[in-house]
């Protein structure tokens, strides 16, 4: 087996999204602008309400994937279409804009802490303009797995130790894990040899990946192979361990619009300005 190893190491940015929401981006930002299929990740962490209250209001998104993993809180989803949902703790919401929707999310919570991530992925050339699907998945639909003691991991989307997850349907296959060691745990990962990933300790010290420690915070690239090692020495740990298959296809993007050329993107303004999302 080709064990995977830390190519390279990211360290997010504080930033400000929405209405004015404090978050760390971590994909997306000058150190590492994308991983192919994967465009964008925020993670918000905050238990003081000044900090996510003005949430994110009406805003179109057109040609990707945005996907909502709710560790604590609630948000409310409403969409142009009339599409509602809410998320709560331990939740997902896997959301293709495709051809364009416009929608809010704004915390039904004005007190407690507000924690998860919003990852953006990728469509395929073909798919950018196809009928925007939602995904909604409630925290039990989300199956967990202990394949070794003192590990268990949260299976959100694609299979890994014979379990799989409830996302569906979606074109880079994508591996979503949120992966629990406790102290002194380890594990070795299987991941799809053609897949770009990433793993991202957002919990606990003393995690070694690839055979290397990775701090809190800390985003690794990870190099090709099969397969991650992944161990908590002194302290529990969870760590999210995504992966997806390239689409080696042009990308341009400006703001919540992610296409292939320049053209298509001025189209995508004009769509949106003209009241056609
Ligand atoms: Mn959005």
């Amino acid at each position: 087996m080709d064990t995977r190893t830390i190519a390279r190491r990211v360290r997010g940015l504080p930033a400000s999204d929405g209405a004015g929401v404090k978050l760390t981006r971590i994909i997306g930002q000058r150190a590492l602008e994308m991983l192919d299929p994967f465009l964008l990740l925020d993670e918000f962490g905050s238990d003081a309400a000044t900090d996510y209250i003005a949430g994110f209001p009406d805003h179109p998104h057109r040609g990707f994937e945005t996907v909502t993993y709710m560790l604590d809180g609630r948000m409310r989803h409403r969409d142009n279409a009339g599409n509602e949902g809410l998320l709560e703790s331990g939740s997902v919401q896997w959301m293709t804009a495709g051809r364009g929707i416009v929608h809010s999310e704004m915390p039904e919570q004005d007190h407690g802490l507000m924690r998860g991530f919003q990852l953006w992925v990728n469509l395929p050339a073909k798919d950018k303009m196809s009928a925007p699907r939602y995904q909604d998945i409630a925290p039990a639909k989300i199956p967990e797995v202990e394949p070794s003691a003192g590990v268990h991991v949260r299976v959100v989307a694609g299979e890994v130790f014979d379990v799989r997850g409830p996302v569906s349907g979606v074109a880079t296959e994508p591996l979503y894990l949120d992966v629990a060691l406790q102290a002194g745990a380890r594990i070795s990962v299987p991941l799809p040899e053609q897949h770009n990933a990433f793993a991202y300790v957002f919990e606990g010290e003393g995690v070694r990946v690839g055979g290397e420690s990775l701090a809190r915070g800390e985003l690794a690239v990870l190099s090709p192979g099969t397969a991650i090692d992944l161990a908590a020495d002194g302290n529990a740990a969870r760590i999210l361990v995504v992966a997806g298959k390239p689409l080696n296809e042009p990308v341009a993007k400006y703001g919540p619009f992610v296409m292939n050329t320049p053209e298509q993107i001025v189209q995508a303004i004009q769509d949106f300005q003209s009241g056609n999302f």
